[in-house]
């Protein structure tokens, strides 16, 4: 049965989990509200059951209306091409499942990431854990236990960062007892949260979350994740204000996406909105060798020529750090620019 189309006020509506609730997970009913053709997506759309369809409605809000090349609409709508089976494309490109310590990767000295929560607001085609086994990384309370010991008796940890699927689905409330226990731990001096939830459910910053992420001693760093400067509007502008007025400092990682943002233009555009926004680029990654996502995977060389682009158009602040990440290794790896030919 087709999905009835939640009414545009909710694309306003205060209450985060209502519009979180009332998201896109019918193809049919995406398509419908954008005034595309259902039978131009007959043979994609069946790719959902290889990951499901979520577009929450402030995101689809941004699309253009009767474009099928829409590049918002492109990274959430499942595609016929997810069926490929190319052995370079990997079900754990990063090597993170088998992990000894379910819930925690402490992938660096100085940092460790918690797995929050699994899901998020909204499934991009080419996440490099669209086949990550959340239900195995789910902590209790017990496990949250153990999971603040192991920090408490690392003090090489200065920096907790919140991940996921995206953290930011966990309730305030738990994220408010979550964070004064790390606060407790008097070696951890910074809280980062990696989200992409502001981005399409700008209410998701709520009164709650500027209480509990900044009136700590921790400093405050959220990094977001856009790949185009159409993802920001006066909504998001307006929610990201509030952070920057409590003091947190945003920065974003934007993926390299074929026929989505690979061009110099798009890129300087995305810097010059973010920057506008109050956000500073921080890294540009290459995609992840993902099975299911290849047809979104751009050529190194492509992603250098836009760095040069890039580099001569902008100044250095507003230039993305390139890199990949290589599973096993302890950080990312930057991307040589002077192997262009
Ligand atoms: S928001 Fe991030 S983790 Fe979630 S589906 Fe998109 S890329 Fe993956």
């Amino acid at each position: 049965m087709t999905q009835i189309i939640p009414k545009k006020l909710i694309a306003v509506e205060n209450n985060w989990q209502k519009v979180l609730s009332s998201a896109f997970s019918d193809p049919l009913a995406l398509l419908t509200y954008l005034d595309l053709d259902p039978k131009q997506f007959e043979d994609d759309i069946a790719a959902r059951r290889l990951f499901p369809m979520r577009v929450p409605l402030p995101f689809a809000a941004r699309m253009k209306k009767g474009d099928a090349n829409d590049a918002l609409f492109r990274q959430v709508f499942p595609d016929k091409k997810e069926f490929l089976n190319d052995p370079n494309y990997l079900l754990d490109p990063l090597k993170e499942q088998n992990n000894d310590k379910p819930g925690v990767l402490h992938k660096y000295q100085s940092r460790v990431l918690l797995l929050v929560r699994g899901g998020c607001a909204v499934n991009c085609r080419y996440c490099f854990r669209r086949h990550f086994p959340y239900s195995d990384n789910h902590l209790n309370k017990l496990k949250w236990q153990e999971t603040l010991d192991y920090i408490k008796q690392d003090v090489n940890i200065n920096e907790v960062i919140y991940s996921g699927g995206d953290p930011l689905m966990a309730k305030d409330d738990f994220l408010a007892w979550l964070t004064q226990e790390i606060v407790n731990i008097k070696h951890i001096t910074r809280i980062r949260i990696h989200t992409r939830l502001p981005v399409v459910i700008p209410s998701r910053i709520t009164p709650e979350l500027i209480q509990w992420f900044t009136k700590t001693r921790l400093k405050p760093v959220m990094v977001l994740h856009i790949n185009h400067p159409q993802e920001i509007d006066q909504l998001m502008r307006d929610a990201l204000k509030k952070l920057t007025d409590a003091g947190v400092t945003l920065l974003n990682q934007g993926v390299l996406l074929k026929n989505i943002n690979d061009s110099i233009e798009v890129q300087v555009a995305l810097s010059e909105s973010l920057f506008d926004a109050g956000v500073l680029p921080y890294y540009l990654h290459v995609m992840d060798k993902v099975q299911g996502a290849q047809h979104f995977d751009q050529d190194d060389n492509v992603a250098k020529g836009i760095m040069a682009g890039m580099i001569k158009r902008l100044p250095g602040f507003l230039v993305p750090k390139l890199v990949r990440e290589i599973g096993g290794q302890p950080g990312k790896t930057p991307i040589d620019l002077n192997l262009h030919p």
